[in-house]
């Protein structure tokens, strides 16, 4: 049950900064904000820029200073959706936003809704994903290594995989829930999709109230489709949680009545998952569900539970109903302005529904990160070798002979030569489809005495007479474990 209203004279009115955003955005938010002031929310609404018009007065973060400023006030933000408007650069406002406030996890609550009617209803489908919002593929890291070559980095941190699954940990509790998987391709990427497998489980070990488990994340995808039950709060990397959100979304009515939060420890960003579908925007028949949504797990996260309650409970009915819906969700030829939708939800605050899950909530209990630039410190080191990368549209057996002869004299020995992860020489037999990008690698003849940086100096001047390298890359041991994959 949510806990009892506090009572109104006691309670301080929450300042909430509130981005209305592009397209359809404005008319969502006003929406929202109709049916909060209707329900009595104690919250103060101090409006801010971001998007499109932002872009348009020529500042690059598609925010001005005085909404990042309004943001580290109140900690609190509804946000409507923003453009990335074409021309005006490639960053994106939404984007600068989570990484200005480092808000590192993404809360994605996938739950079926009455009147929603999709392949799913009658399942109860009723989970949150939980997704690294900051790090991955995401930091956008990439390089071309030959014309024809792209390479992206993939960036996991040990410390962004703690706190993301202290994240996951917190929404469960927080909810009530019970259960934490774990979704990743460690089997794959044993190093970086590992390292949030064995993070998660060593910190969910920490629960003793939840049960967690692991699972490979192709075959999450499968199960959230063949079997969504059994699912209560996941956790991912972001790219896997990207797609995997989306999936889960569509599992329960699309991204048009999905919620979502940005949380980190300095500020909550809540939104809806849609963008501003310009198609119908200033039509006055925009559907605020998802941001609706997004408003009640912005009330949890202030503790305004009751208000919560009591709006969930009026769009439940609403929903149930079927009555003024907007047309997005409404049957064939029966779809309303947004304001007569808005309306109806308003006329049944304080009727309940059957359909919504009552659950003991808790506002999510944040751990503070102290900002550290270090994270865990290995007590031995060891470079044992170093992989270069070189173009080149020779075969790998003349490669490894012009490699091995640039190496001769050098304090190294080439041990392998690979193309996209396959080795191809020694060859090892089966057949190697071939392009221009190679990773030679060479282990030290014996441990260098110093840093080892003038070998490595040395070999790659002596490799850069004959081929172009355009990358190296250190192959060390921390705690005695090869911190590199195999070949
Ligand atoms: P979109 O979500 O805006 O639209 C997809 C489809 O869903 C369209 O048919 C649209 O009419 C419909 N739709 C979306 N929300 C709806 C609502 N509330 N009610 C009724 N129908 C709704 O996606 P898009 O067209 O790919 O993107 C449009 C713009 O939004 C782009 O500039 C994109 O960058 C931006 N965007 C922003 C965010 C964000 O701010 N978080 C997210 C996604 C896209």
């Amino acid at each position: 049950m949510d806990s009892a209203p506090m009572p109104t004279a006691t309670r301080a009115r929450t300042k909430v900064t509130a981005i209305p955003g592009d397209g359809i955005g404005p008319e969502v938010m006003r929406a929202t904000q109709q049916v909060l002031a209707a329900a009595g929310a104690e919250v103060e609404w101090e409006e801010a820029l971001a998007g499109a018009e932002a872009f348009r007065r020529g500042i690059a973060a598609g925010a001005p200073q005085e909404t990042l400023d309004s943001i580290a006030r109140t900690g609190v933000v509804l946000k409507g959706p923003l453009e990335t408007p074409v021309g005006y650069g490639e960053k994106s406002a939404n984007v600068a936003l989570r990484k200005t406030f480092e808000m590192y996890g993404n809360v994605r609550p996938v739950r079926e809704l009455p009147g929603i009617r999709t392949p799913f209803s009658g399942r109860g489908v009723d989970f949150v994903v939980v997704r690294e919002n900051v790090e991955d593929v995401y930091a956008g890291i990439e390089h071309m290594q030959t014309p024809g070559v792209a390479q992206c980095l993939k960036l996991i941190t040990e410390v962004g995989c703690e706190r993301i699954t202290r994240l996951a940990a917190a929404v469960a509790q927080a909810e009530g829930r019970r259960k934490v998987t774990v979704a990743t391709k460690a089997n794959i990427m044993k190093l970086t999709e590992g390292m949030l497998k064995r993070i998660g489980e060593q910190v969910l070990a920490e629960y003793p109230g939840l049960q967690h488990e692991h699972m490979i994340v192709d075959n999450c995808a499968h199960q959230m489709v063949i079997r969504p039950e059994q699912f209560d709060v996941t956790v991912m990397t972001n790219m896997n949680g990207d797609i995997l959100s989306d999936l889960a979304a569509g599992l329960v009515g699309g991204l048009g009545v999905a919620p979502s939060a940005n949380l980190g420890d300095e500020a909550a960003m809540f939104e809806a998952v849609h963008g501003s579908a310009p198609q119908i925007a200033g039509k006055g028949v925009a559907n605020p569900t998802a941001l609706l949504l997004s408003a009640l797990m912005m009330l949890r996260h202030i503790g305004d539970f009751a208000t919560a309650r009591r709006i969930e409970h009026a769009l439940y009915v609403t929903l149930e109903e079927g009555k003024d819906l907007t047309g997005d969700i409404a049957r064939e030829g029966e779809g309303v302005p947004t304001a007569v939708y808005v309306e109806r939800i308003i006329a049944n605050l304080g009727r309940e529904s059957g359909a919504v899950p009552e659950r003991e909530y808790r506002p999510i209990a944040l751990k503070r990160w102290p900002q550290i630039t270090w994270y865990r410190a290995a007590s031995t080191r060891e470079l044992v070798g170093v992989d270069v990368f070189v173009e080149s549209e020779r075969d790998p057996r003349a490669i490894s002979i012009t490699l091995q002869a640039a190496a001769e004299g050098s304090a190294f020995d080439l041990t392998m030569i690979g193309s996209r992860g396959a080795q191809v020489w020694p060859d090892i037999g089966g057949h190697s489809f071939l392009v221009d990008h190679f990773r030679a690698r060479f282990m030290f003849k014996e441990p260098p005495k110093g840093n080892g940086i003038a070998e490595i100096t040395d070999l790659l001047q002596r490799i850069g007479r004959q081929h172009n390298w355009m990358h190296i890359e250190k192959l060390q041991r921390f705690d005695g474990a090869d911190a590199f994959s195999k070949a």
